[in-house]
């Protein structure tokens, strides 16, 4: 059986950072609790690999940073993450005095620049993303009555004062999932700036995907399915190659013998939050059937 690893893999740079971030925190302070608030990065093995170095995750699904904040402790170390967080978050973290890192990734804090240069310019914005993912949250939190959601799910209706709203979008998605809500909006807005900020481990890895020979016949998706980048990484391999089987697993464990009996050719792609070596072992794992 022929196993490809498709590049890039491992890490992005936003993730590697803030990993690197919480273990050299808890290493300095090996006498405080140190917390992530929310997911750092959207991988369990991950988060398994980084209790082990000692540093704690507070995390509820569906619940927000900020519904989550009166878990964190007075002398606790906070720990935002690379998504981004509501301006809120700090300002009660703040008021607590509570220590905290911020570990948001250049690639978003680039955008907050963006919108908040739009705002001041006197735009209203519009941000393609997913209701209540955190980067989403982050944005919106800049200015409540300006800059406007455009959920990718559900496509809602909006009601703008500005002909020529600033438009940007979360930068996970791709551009498939944004051309068509692109187009809808340039019909409705024909003077919309709109500016594609799909970050550069993310379109690097959505080209590499399309890239890939159609005759593969099993093509695994490495991450966790709370992963948004990972999840837009399967949707591609779907649609790009309709005649493979697209199998998303977080790590060798998940993987099903009985799903690669008669395969002959097989591709791995990950997600930004998986590790390089989740990957490796996964290869090595399907080289050894
Ligand atoms: S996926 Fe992109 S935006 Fe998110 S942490 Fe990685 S580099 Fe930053």
């Amino acid at each position: 059986m022929e196993v490809k690893v498709i590049k890039p893999f491992g890490y992005c740079a936003g993730v590697e950072h803030a990993i690197l971030m919480a273990i050299n925190i808890k290493l300095k302070n090996p006498n405080r609790h140190v917390v992530i608030l929310g997911m750092l990065v959207h991988n369990h093995d991950t988060l398994k690999m980084l209790k082990k170095e000692g540093v704690d995750v507070i995390y509820e699904k569906g619940k927000t940073y900020l519904e989550l904040i009166d878990k964190v402790k007075d002398d606790d170390i906070v720990i935002l993450t690379a998504h981004g967080h509501a301006l809120e978050v700090e300002t009660i973290l703040k008021d607590r005095h509570i220590e905290y890192v911020d570990t948001t990734c250049p690639f978003v804090k680039k955008n907050h620049e963006r919108i908040l240069k739009a705002l001041n310019e006197g735009h209203e914005v519009i941000y393609i993303g997913k209701e209540n993912h955190p980067e989403a949250i982050a944005a919106l939190s800049l200015n409540k009555d300006k800059v406007h959601l455009l959920d990718i799910n559900k496509n809602n209706k909006l009601h703008l004062k500005d002909e020529s709203p600033f438009v940007v979008n979360q930068t996970t998605l791709s551009e498939l999932e944004i051309s068509q809500i692109v187009e809808n909006l340039y019909e409705i807005y024909p003077k919309a700036i709109i500016t594609d900020t799909v970050c550069y481990s993310s379109s690097e890895r959505q080209k590499a995907i399309l890239s890939i020979d159609k005759d593969i016949d099993i093509i695994y998706v490495l991450g966790s399915t709370i992963s948004n980048n990972t999840l837009t990484l399967k949707k591609l391999a779907e649609e790009s190659h309709p005649n493979s089987k697209v199998i998303m697993i977080e790590n060798a464990s998940f993987i099903n013998k009985e799903d690669l009996k008669g395969v002959k050719k097989v591709a791995i792609t990950s997600g930004a939050s998986t590790s390089k070596e989740t990957v490796l072992e996964v290869k090595e794992f399907l080289e050894n059937i």
